[in-house]
């Protein structure tokens, strides 16, 4: 059974242990201080005898330690990696004091924990939750942290712990963690002595994930980390918006507002345009000998709708036919007026399938696309 050093001390980062066990680059120790994945926070990292440790896996009695490679000792030097460490303990004592300050102030309980690479997560268990009352957390958190309360690990017996944020569903002794006049739970993780050691606590993003509202926040150096980034995109785009960070929301909705309406705008002038263009088109078409006016456009990119508008409106005209062909990538486009004599779809659909494309219409408007365009377009002029 691997002794737990960081049961009783979490700010022990470097330890002697001896090799009781090994199995490949897998290492067992007496004791550890290397905390592994559980309740939530992940393994910790560092290294034995010199040899970085990858992993460390909780096997109920046993404490596995994965090394990168395998070592011969059965002494073992061990060394945690602190930054990761005591990152993880502002995450989940910033975790424990978020929750109890939830229950506190709203009696909304935390189901679950994850402490992420970047973020963190608590399910709190409701629905939904108003951006208000978050807030009021987040401020009440942040007051508890500059209380700088103590935060104790003591051990009691499951029968006779009371007043716990959570019952527990072990027997036994429990490892008990509170903060001074805020909070009880059974926890097995590495925690700080004191919430001014959680350091800010920001809340962001909300998300409901089926019957619980999931919350990310982040405590200490990630907090200011996320802060500062905030705020150097924020930055960013408000000098994109030649204003200051705190004028952005309202001037970025006023401009998108305007880019709006000039969107609507172009299209409207876009319609009438092609209606002129068409009619301009029509007159410029001489009519064959049925008296029916052909017109072909071509562009040499695009897409068919590029040239909707005008065929519409030049086959809005008499006896009128109309080929739009884009050259890249190859496509066609055949819109004929109701009293041209010809039906679009059916006069296009087969030409397709014969140059090995695919598409069709309607008897006024056909298009598709095709390997070669050319000989659709020869096939079309014919009759
Ligand atoms: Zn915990």
């Amino acid at each position: 059974m691997t002794e737990r050093l960081y049961y009783h001390d979490s700010y022990l980062r470097e330890f002697r242990a001896r090799v009781v066990d090994r199995s490949g680059a897998k290492l067992y120790l007496d004791r550890t201080a290397f905390y592994p994945t559980s309740g939530g926070q992940p393994h910790d990292v560092g290294t034995i005898n010199g040899t970085a440790v990858i992993d460390v896996i909780d096997e109920g009695e046993r404490i596995a330690h994965q090394l990168a490679a395998s070592t011969e000792s059965e002494e073992a030097a061990c060394r945690i990696d602190w930054p990761r460490r005591i990152d993880h303990m502002q995450q989940h004592s910033g975790q424990h004091l978020l929750s109890a300050v939830f229950i506190e102030q709203f009696g909304i309980e935390t189901c679950s924990f994850h402490l992420g690479e970047e973020i963190s997560t608590l399910d709190l268990e409701t629905p939904s939750i108003d951006l208000e009352k978050v807030m009021a957390a987040e401020r009440r958190a942040n007051e508890a942290v500059a209380e700088n309360r103590p935060i104790l690990v003591t051990y009691e017996s499951a029968e006779a712990a009371a007043d716990l944020r959570k019952p527990s569903d072990r027997d036994g002794t429990l490892r008990i963690v509170s903060i001074q006049g805020l909070d009880r739970i059974a926890c097995g993780g590495t925690h700080v002595r004191l919430t001014g050691e959680i350091g800010p606590i920001l809340i962001r993003r909300l998300e409901k994930v089926r019957n619980t509202t999931r919350i990310e926040f982040l405590c200490g150096g990630r907090a200011v980390q996320r802060a500062r980034a905030d705020y150097n995109a924020l930055t960013r785009i408000a000098q994109t918006f030649s204003t200051s960070v705190d004028e952005t929301p309202q001037v970025a909705a006023t401009q998108f507002q305007a880019v709006r309406e000039g969107d609507r705008l172009r299209r409207k002038l876009e319609g009438d345009l092609a209606r002129y263009q068409g009619r301009e088109l029509y007159e410029a078409t001489a009519p064959d000998a049925k008296g029916i006016r052909r017109a072909i456009r071509r562009l040499p990119k695009g897409t068919l709708d590029d040239l909707r508008a005008l065929a519409q409106s030049f086959t809005t005209q008499p006896k009128a036919v109309f080929i739009g062909i884009i050259e890249q990538p190859p496509s066609l486009l055949l819109v004929a007026s109701p009293d041209s004599g010809i039906d679009a779809g059916k006069t296009l659909q087969p030409l397709l399938a014969q140059a090995g494309g695919r598409g069709g219409g309607n008897a006024r408007m056909a298009q598709g696309s095709a390997p070669m365009i050319a000989p659709i377009l020869e096939l079309l002029l014919k009759d």
